[in-house]
């Protein structure tokens, strides 16, 4: 081992390395999951090159971090224990893929550590880590042989040829990744409505969606007389359970199928999240955590803090297939929508539309900013009026302490995350909510369609659910303080939506039929996620009204079922293309089926 004079920088050698190594190995195993995880669907030959750039510079720059930091081991172990590599650039050139993997993976972990304080999940991948190391440990040696030939035998062998090396398994894996992408699912045409009758029923529909609704929480409210209004509307009509598809029933994907009657692999919408960056096409955010891809996901974190890319709801144009007032408005219902996902941009020629742009709810804590603006309501000569309850003062000041009568706001110990602020935004976005739907029952008081969607029960129940179900953590229960503070907060925000429906309902001219759902139950996890509630699969189903048959026992309704009972409701039979079927009786008006 003979010191040779003048070895280049150690730092400058890692990153450099390193940044090789990123980019061979990021093409080749980690942009395939990338693409298909954010549902990246290239159309152009721009959004091609835009998208192998930005992956060029993210591998990159992680591989050339991760092995800077990585490559101080390697330093440590030339300084005291091996003495100086014969070459160094060999010994940094050929270590530097495995250093790069090595760092990768403890770096997914610490991230993972960081967000849960927590490892448990890790033991499901227990027998892939060990197979990890041992290919860790088996590369390390068959590169040391490689290093010992290339320094002694095969002196006439230079680095350089390891980096043209690398650099063409990056452009490979480029292009291999260009030839692999599925073509683009052409939109489904799947008809329209088809009149059932001569006459359209003319009672009013009322379609309320409260997002992580669950009987646990809503059963014992209307047996208890908390509900009042829940408890008329189930008296009279037909209740049940919406079977949520997909675990962990993200309400994008469930939204999506439920208002257009189609599976995922239709709608194309698996996620709750979309991202817009410069010169790509609108994608999807994974929430998930994965062990192969958080350091990734962390990249984008920081690409999002520094608006790069944008986290927003998914647009409607990432939705294929029609939302349910699609369908209505052609054929020929007055409909009006309240923050119903897919609502954005708001077409123009469509009734009233307040989109999902308008009013801050938990997305917010996530980066998706939103500002009332009036492109995102219509019709533009209401925008003012209609824009008006989400200025930005709050809504209803006396609501929080309401809900919440105590002066202890102390973080609980079992929250990573601050419950407070979710309920003081959970219960402002539903305020605003019921008021701009008023403000449209108020100009029309028999509004033939009005779909509202509810986001803040979701959020409450993911950061008070163990205080109100302690029972469902047997392992690991929440203080009792907690419980005695906190527990009580999921059943006074029931109260107060139950309360503020009544208002709105009272507000009809006539009696309105009214169907209620949700996309997914709630319930207590032991998986890592941020909040120890989370989604479920049984949802809720409520249809009540004049058309509405009284119907003893629950029944089981599918996403499916709801776009036909809403046409059923508006006196139309679904198109034929949908699977699902009307699960309350048609308007007793209504013709016999053909
Ligand atoms: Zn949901």
């Amino acid at each position: 081992m003979a010191r040779r004079s003048s070895q280049p920088d150690v730092a400058l050698l890692a990153i450099g390395w390193g940044m090789l190594w990123g980019v061979a190995l990021g093409f080749w195993l980690l942009a395939p999951e990338i693409v298909d995880a954010h549902r990246i669907q290239i159309e152009t030959l721009g959004q091609r090159v835009v998208l192998t750039l930005a992956l060029t510079f993210i591998f990159a720059a992680l591989g050339g971090f991760l092995t800077l930091i990585a490559g101080l081991a390697l330093a440590g172990i030339e300084a005291a224990i091996a003495g100086p590599f014969r070459d160094r650039t060999w010994a940094y050139g050929l270590f530097g893929g495995v250093l790069l993997v090595v760092a990768y993976t403890l770096d997914s972990i610490l991230i993972h550590w960081t967000n849960f304080h927590s490892l448990d999940d890790l033991r499901r991948v227990q027998s892939s880590l060990a197979a990890f190391i041992a290919s860790c440990v088996v590369a390390s040696v068959v590169l040391g042989i490689v290093y010992r030939k290339v320094t002694t035998r095969f002196r006439s062998l230079r680095p350089r040829a390891l980096a043209w090396t690398l650099a063409g398994l990056a452009v490979t894996g480029a292009v291999a990744l260009a030839l692999r992408s599925a073509a683009l699912l052409p939109a489904p045409d799947i008809g329209a409505l088809r009149a059932r009758q001569p006459q359209r029923d003319d009672v009013p529909l009322l379609f309320v969606g409260i997002d992580g609704a669950t009987w646990r929480l809503l059963q014992p409210a209307i047996e208890g007389g908390t509900a009042p209004t829940l408890r008329a509307l189930a008296d009279r009509g037909t209740t049940g359970t919406v079977e949520a598809l997909w675990p962990p029933y993200w309400s994008g994907a469930a939204w999506a199928a439920i208002l257009t009657g189609l599976p995922r692999e239709v709608t194309g919408v698996y996620e709750d999240l979309a991202g817009i960056a410069p010169g790509l096409p609108p994608f999807q955010l994974p929430l998930a955590v994965s062990l192969r891809l958080n350091p990734i996901y962390s990249v984008r974190s920081l690409l999002a803090a520094s608006g790069v890319i944008e986290p927003a709801l998914p647009p409607r144009s990432l939705l294929r297939g029609k939302p349910v007032w699609e369908l209505l408005h052609d054929a020929g219902v007055d409909t009006a929508v309240v923050r119903f996902r897919f609502t954005h941009p708001p077409a123009a020629q469509m009734g009233v539309t307040i989109s999902d742009r308008v009013g801050n709810d938990g997305w917010t804590l996530l980066g998706v900013r939103r500002d009332p603006v009036p492109e995102a309501v219509t019709p533009a000569s209401r925008a003012d009026e209609l824009l008006a309850p989400f200025k930005p003062q709050a809504r209803d000041a006396d609501l929080f302490q309401r809900l919440l009568p105590t002066a202890d706001l102390h973080q609980p110990a079992d929250a990573l995350l601050d419950p407070f602020e979710q309920l003081r935004i959970s219960s402002d976005i539903d305020t605003r909510t019921f008021e701009v739907s008023e403000r449209i029952v108020r100009t029309s008081p028999a509004q033939p369609f009005l779909a509202v969607y509810f986001a803040g029960l979701d959020s409450v129940e993911h950061a008070f659910w163990q205080y109100r179900f302690p029972g469902d953590y047997p392992q690991n229960p929440p203080a009792p303080a907690d419980v005695e503070r906190l527990g009580a907060v999921l059943d006074r925000y029931v109260r107060y939506i139950d309360d503020r429906l009544g208002q709105l309902l009272a507000l009809y001219s006539q009696p309105p039929n009214v169907l209620i759902i949700s996309d997914h139950g709630h319930g207590p996890t032991t998986l890592s996620t941020a909040w120890r509630g989370w989604h479920e699969r049984d949802g809720i189903f409520l249809a009540s009204g004049p058309s509405i048959p009284h119907d003893v026992g629950p029944r089981t309704v599918s996403y499916y079922d709801i776009v036909p009972t809403i046409a059923a409701l508006k006196g139309f039979a679904a198109p034929e293309q949908l699977t699902g079927r009307a699960v309350v009786t048609a308007p007793v008006q209504a013709t016999p089926p053909r």
